[in-house]
């Protein structure tokens, strides 16, 4: 009768011991392989880099409905030519990565830009978020990239190629 106790415990005992080994085992596999993934597939830079890129982003700006001018020339390796395009070539290493954020190329011109107002380059005028259009409808700054509206645009670092649309106006607008 012990005996036959002592046995059920000792193969319950061998059954947690087995279960346990092969946790451990599945978790370390698991951890070994989810480590090798992070490291080959580690993201590339995402920003622009000093002598090797030279990106080009098309931008449109918007208020109340209206398209405003291109903004004119300023120098520095995040600029403008008053060509409606966003010219990223980093001459500074200020200017690298996180440098070259669309907040950072108005600032560099001499605007502004967060999530709730605008003040263009060469303009002293600021747009904030429920100022009235002149048809009395209430304006909201938004950014719109290749079509997409951005929820949070104060991290983005225009691509090559990116179409950009900054609104100020009717939330709805598109
Ligand atoms: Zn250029
Ligand atoms: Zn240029």
């Amino acid at each position: 009768m012990l005996y036959r106790v002592a046995r059920g415990l000792l193969t319950r005992l061998l059954f947690v011991l087995l279960v346990a080994l092969a946790v451990v085992v599945f978790a370390r596999q698991f951890t070994d392989f989810d480590s090798d993934d992070d490291i080959s597939e580690a993201p590339a830079v995402t920003g622009p880099r000093i002598g090797r890129d030279h990106w080009h982003a098309a931008y449109q700006v918007f208020v109340c409905g209206q398209r405003q001018p291109d903004f004119a020339l300023w120098q520095g390796g995040i600029h403008t030519h008053d060509d409606g395009i966003i010219h990223i070539h980093p001459v500074l290493p200020s200017e690298e990565d996180s440098g070259a954020r669309l907040v950072k190329w108005f600032e560099y011109g001499g605007g502004k830009l967060t999530q709730s107002e605008v003040r263009m380059p060469g303009s002293r005028e600021e747009y904030k978020n429920g100022d009235e259009c002149p048809d009395g409808s209430e304006a909201v700054l938004q950014v719109f990239v290749n079509g997409e509206r951005l929820e949070d645009w104060s991290e983005y670092i225009p691509q090559d190629g990116d179409r950009i649309q900054i609104e100020f106006g009717e939330g709805s607008a598109d």
